[in-house]
Parts: structure tokens; sequence; C-alpha cells
């Protein structure tokens, strides 16, 4: 987490500027106006989108729309929802609680119907689930009876392909994720960060075009979290895969994505698709990047400004009765 005080420290720092946290609550500065603006790009970057928008659209979603009956009556999970993704794209859909980001997930993983609209994969209908998206979500779903070799190979084994070959890919695979003296043992002797390391090979044995990733590491600790990012993006650079990974943290979504696309709730709609200014390779030195913050406090006003109006009656600081009789304050 970036808290206020990183924020002027860096941005002061960065801009060269021998102002400190002092001398700017003095000044009442607002710190983002230290910022260069999310949507400035460096050549770099720049240079990299326009390679990416060369690149074949992979997956097209169009005018898509989704309901849900409740007891409640309709629920607008997804209004027309625009959105292309191009090869080898890895694109983080960020929103608050309840604006469709798994019904977006599982719709484009062929496990939710939808009521309008067109989802297409190269050209294709997604109709239902197939072996060209793989698909990890945040619940660790290895199967406890198999080995970690067992569990990669199902997806093989579910596609006709079975044996010496499957067991190959397998053990390749296991060799890539780093987890090759794991093969026979059990899900329950891995840790969070390791079963989710056999679920990401597990998807990826199939060679699907697109991997779907629902908060994949949302029950991770912060540090196995911040491994995983790496080990990710390490993937995703040696092959042909393009990543759609859902996610409701600011940090991971900068970290991770070419784009971003950010969702509104009630009803699920797109408030705005972010071109990621921070240069790649990417590591968690860039979190205090100028370019980093200003896309954060960016996102930051996207989703929280949204979410305030629930708790605006709220008061954000509740006011506790005086528990101690000890003079002095701690602060
Ligand atoms: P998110 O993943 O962004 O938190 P969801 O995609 O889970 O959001 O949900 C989007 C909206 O659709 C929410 O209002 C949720 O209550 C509703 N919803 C999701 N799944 C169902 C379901 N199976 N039945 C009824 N309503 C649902
Ligand atoms: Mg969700």
């Amino acid at each position: 987490m970036i808290n206020e005080q990183t924020t002027h420290q860096t941005t002061s720092e960065t801009m060269g500027l021998a102002m400190n946290q002092t001398d700017l609550d003095d000044a009442n500065v607002n710190p983002s106006s230290f910022l260069p603006d999310y949507h400035v790009q460096s050549p770099e970057v720049q240079a990299r989108f326009e390679k990416l928008y060369q690149r074949k659209v992979i997956l097209e979603i169009k005018n898509l729309v989704k309901h849900f009956d409740t007891q409640q009556g309709k629920v607008l999970a997804l209004n027309n929802i625009n959105f292309d993704i191009y090869r080898r794209e890895f694109v983080c859909v960020i929103g608050p609680s309840g604006c469709g980001k798994s019904t977006l997930s599982r719709i484009l993983a062929g496990l939710e119907s939808y009521d309008g609209g067109t989802v297409l994969l190269e050209g294709q209908p997604v109709d239902g689930p197939s072996r060209d998206r793989g698909m990890v979500f945040q619940g660790y779903t290895l199967f406890p009876w198999r080995t970690v070799k067992q569990n990669v190979m199902f997806g093989l084994e579910m596609s006709g392909k079975g044996g010496f070959a499957a067991e190959q890919s397998a053990l390749q695979w296991l060799d890539l994720i780093g987890l090759s003296s794991f093969a026979d043992a059990y899900p329950h002797q891995l840790s969070g960060g390791m079963k989710q390391r056999v679920a990401i090979a597990r998807a990826l044995v199939n060679e699907p075009r697109i991997l779907l990733m629902d908060e994949p590491f949302g029950a991770l600790d912060a540090q196995t979290r911040c491994k995983m990012q790496k080990h990710l993006l390490e993937i995703w650079r040696n092959i042909d895969i393009t990543i759609l990974f859902v996610t409701h943290d600011l940090d991971e979504a900068i970290l991770l994505a070419d784009r971003i696309l950010v969702l509104k709730a009630h009803p699920g709609e797109v408030q705005e698709i972010i071109e990621v200014p921070v240069p790649r390779p990417r590591s968690e030195r860039q979190l205090t990047s100028p370019e980093f913050i200003a896309t954060r406090i960016r996102l930051d006003q996207l989703i929280h400004g949204s979410t305030h109006d629930e708790a605006e009656s709220e008061p954000l600081t509740p006011t506790f009765a005086r528990l101690t009789n000890v003079e002095d304050n701690v602060e």
C-alpha cells in the first residue's frame, strides 16, 4: 500500500524538490499537482502500445448485457460492455464489489449465459467452456485426492490426452513453475502459493488461447502474492498467452496490466479503460514512481469515489468514549 506520506515524499524527491512533509502541509499543497497526468506516456510506453494495437484482436466483447433474476427483482449485472483484447495482452479488470467482474469472467469462460451482445474468441462465439480458455479462480480448486502431477494432467485427460505424453507435458509444466520436486505430493502438503502455481500449470497445460483469472491471489499473504505476481509475469513473457485478470487490488492491477478495464457497479458498466503508463519490465520498485502513483490516484478516484455513496451518511472516524485515565495522549 502506498500511504499519503510516501506519495508526498516520493513526488517531491522524484521532482528534485527540496520539500518535505511539513513544507507540503504548511503550503497546503496537493501532492497530485506534482504528478504527471496518468495519460502521459514515455516514448517507450507509447511504442509498446502501438505494437500491441497492431496485434490481432483475440477476444471481442460487443454490447454485452447480463441480467440476474433475484427475489428482489432483475439485477443488471453487466450493461452494454464493449471491449477488445489483443493477442498477448495482459488486461486487468477492476471495480467495486458487485460490479460484475466475476460475472464477466464466468461469461468469458463459458460458465454463464448472457442476454445480449456477442463474445467472440478468435472470431468464434463463446457459448460454453472449452480448452481454448484456461481458468484460475480464487478458491483452491485442486483435487485433494490427486497428486500435483495428476492434478496438472487432469485437463489433458479431459480432452482425451492421457498416458505417457500427458505425463511428460505435466512434468514439463511443473518444471516451468518450479514444482518438479512436488510432482508426487498431494495438495494438502503445499502452501497456498504453491497450490495456485499448480492451478496455473493445470490451466496452461491445455495450451489455451486466453487465461481467465478471477482474484487468483486474493487469499494469499502479501509476500506470497508479490512472488506470484512476478511469477505470473515471467510465465506470460515466455508463452503465447493472453491474460484477463480480475482483482480488487489497485497496485496489483497497475503492476500487472497493459490496460485496466475499470467497471462501476449498479449497473455494471465500463467506467474507463486505462493504458498503464508504467514501463516494462515491472517490479515492485515502480510502486513509488510518479506514473505509478498518478495511475493509482486515478483508480482510487474511480473506484472509491463511486463506492462512497452508500457510506456517505456514516462518519469516517467514529467517536469513541475515552476509556483510559492515563493523562498523556498517544498522538
Ligand atoms: P463482483 O465479482 O464484481 O463482485 P459479481 O459478478 O459477483 O460482482 O456480481 C455482479 C452482480 O450480479 C451483483 O449485484 C451480484 O449480486 C449479482 N449476481 C451475481 N451472480 C448472481 C447469481 N448467480 N444470482 C443472482 N445475482 C447474481
Ligand atoms: Mg467477484
